[in-house]
């Protein structure tokens, strides 16, 4: 389907629209229509292009859709116009939008601190999260210093060592480490799992993961 249109507003619109997705709509004039416009364009089986016409050129068209807006700002009592979002559509837009929010606010949270201490920060939260599953299994809370050792036990291959090392010090490029106001937008969307929609780091990869490629 290929929708004629001569408002360079509502073209934007539908050029930008998953922009304007991800962030919830927030500032858009017309949220409400726009939203519904664009759900029920991606609700169509075959894709929905729109292209600009210019207006009062006597395309055939733009007449008609003239007449029709004439009609109906003479009506006495407006048409019911259902704007209610397929509810499948809303979830996944609202919880993307939600998960933006908890990512900015982060990223709020990590500029706060400086570099130095966020490491220290990242590395002490995952010792901790170690120290917890370690007294959950075996009932015991092992030391820092106990866990650095293991990590370097001979049975270990060096790579391995070195995995262990770098994944407590969050030194991989995950999750919300993508998150910086200097970054690419693209490159800022690394932060989420592109599968599952949830912030990507170390644990997301290793234990929840849906993406047939990780497991
Ligand atoms: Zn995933």
């Amino acid at each position: 389907l290929t929708l004629e249109t001569d408002s360079k507003y509502v073209l934007n619109i539908f050029k930008n629209h998953q922009k304007l997705e991800d962030r919830g709509f927030i500032g858009v004039p017309h949220a409400r229509l726009v939203k519904c416009a664009i759900t029920s364009f991606q609700m169509r089986p075959t894709q929905t292009r729109m292209v600009w016409a210019k207006g009062y050129n006597r395309h055939k068209g733009n007449e008609e859709a003239d007449k029709l807006a004439g009609a109906a700002v003479k009506k006495e009592k407006a048409s019911y116009v259902n704007l209610t979002p397929p509810p499948e559509l809303n979830i996944t837009g609202a919880k993307l939008s939600q998960m933006m929010q908890a990512l900015a606010y982060k990223a709020i949270m990590v500029k706060k601190s400086s570099d130095d201490s966020m490491y220290r920060k990242r590395t002490d939260r995952n010792l901790m999260r170690i120290k917890n599953c370690v007294k959950d299994m075996f009932g015991y809370l092992p030391t820092s210093k106990a866990i650095w050792k293991s990590i370097r036990h001979k049975d270990f291959e060096l790579k391995i060592q070195i995995f262990f090392w770098k994944a407590i010090h969050e030194a991989y490029w995950l999750g919300d480490q993508w998150i910086n106001s200097n970054m690419r937008q693209e490159l800022q969307e690394r932060a989420i799992c592109q599968v599952c929609r949830e912030v990507d780091d170390m644990n997301h990869i290793l234990t929840r993961c849906q993406s047939l490629a990780r497991s």
